[in-house]
């Protein structure tokens, strides 16, 4: 709880960074999509559960503490002006508000191409055996050279090209306390699939057959390989735990940097990962208003200064319109809700 209260503490006054926000409207683009008020309450969720997922790493004091902190204060203050809600995002991998942008990104971009250009789309799964936290990352580095080195002599043939995606993904194993990293490639055809996994096994000669995979690929599944997350929780003893925030930062810092999908022989893909420090949104139910909304974490949802909520996401929670009416109009009283941790 000490913690926690501590990150409280050290958060950004709010009017610095909307301050901020506001020399920064008149760049924003015009082409703001437009959405309904349950785009912001899944963005609400996800902001809470970032946060929860937030708090321990960052108390790790790890290496890439400085990054978790950014998360931390990912989309904290959003500034409306009229319909239209402006924030400032992380672009972190383990954010999920970002990961949510993020995976639309990369639906929107690559789906029309995978659905010309790949007649029968094929999910393969390439993996190693598993590692301890201090080999991981480099070992990924490896299985990222050896799957480039295959791919390039697959695509060097002649009458054949070969198109697809490869996505990088890493699990921890809460039984074994060791990672699990592993490939995903979306190709076209089961014999291609087939000869990838071949190929795969010679490089890797102590990786197990039977834990190679290869299936067809519906649109589910499509969708899915763009989710983009690492999994925060672990199976064992078929129980789901969460992740350690320890094995969480171990696999954060194997991927840091690291490209997690590439295109494969794919025409006009360019698309990169990264996603929008400002991004804006149309949201068609909001009443015309300017205003400042601040994220109060307990609360789950964004409040601006008369102590109303942006999403409503919690607003059937009987314990939350308590602690609005104690809110009521004033900001310094919200501020005393905030730290009854
Ligand atoms: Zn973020």
């Amino acid at each position: 709880m000490a913690n926690i209260r501590k990150i409280s503490e050290k958060k950004d006054f709010p009017l610095k960074t909307s301050s901020l926000l506001l020399d920064t409207l008149a760049q924003l683009r015009t082409d703001i999509p437009k959405n309904g008020k349950n785009t912001l309450q899944k963005r609400a969720f996800a902001k809470y559960q970032t946060n929860e997922v937030i708090f321990p790493l960052i108390d790790l004091n790890s290496s890439l503490n400085k990054a978790y902190w950014s998360s931390f204060h990912c989309s904290n203050v959003l500034l409306q002006r009229d319909k239209t809600i402006t924030g400032k995002y992380c672009n972190n991998r383990w954010c999920i508000v970002c990961n949510r942008i993020r995976t639309a990104k990369l639906i929107n971009g690559y789906l029309p191409v995978i659905r010309s250009e790949i007649k029968k789309p094929m999910f393969v799964t390439l993996t190693i055996p598993n590692v301890p936290g201090d080999e991981l990352r480099a070992v990924i580095g490896d299985m990222v050279k050896t799957i480039r080195t295959i791919t390039d002599l697959f695509r060097n043939r002649r009458n054949f090209k070969l198109k697809g995606i490869r996505k990088v993904e890493c699990t921890y194993n809460g039984r074994n306390l060791d990672y699990h990293p592993h490939l995903h490639l979306l190709v076209d055809g089961y014999q291609v699939g087939q000869e990838l996994i071949n190929a795969w096994l010679l490089h890797y000669p102590g990786a197990d057959k039977r834990a190679q995979d290869i299936r067809p690929a519906d649109n589910d599944s499509l969708i899915e390989l763009f989710k983009y997350s690492t999994k925060l929780t672990t199976e064992s003893k078929k129980k789901k735990t969460a992740v350690p925030p320890e094995a969480l930062d171990i696999i954060f810092k194997a991927l840091y940097k690291k490209r997690v999908f590439q295109p494969i022989g794919l025409t006009k893909m360019s698309i990169t990962e990264d996603i929008e420090e400002l991004q804006s949104q149309q949201i068609e139910e909001l009443k015309s208003d300017i205003e400042v909304w601040v994220w109060e974490h307990e609360l789950k949802d964004w409040l601006n200064g008369s102590g109303e909520f942006l999403t409503e996401y919690n607003i059937n929670n009987i314990e939350n319109h308590d602690k609005l009416r104690m809110c009521s109009n004033n900001r310094s009283d919200i501020r005393s809700v905030k730290t009854e941790f």
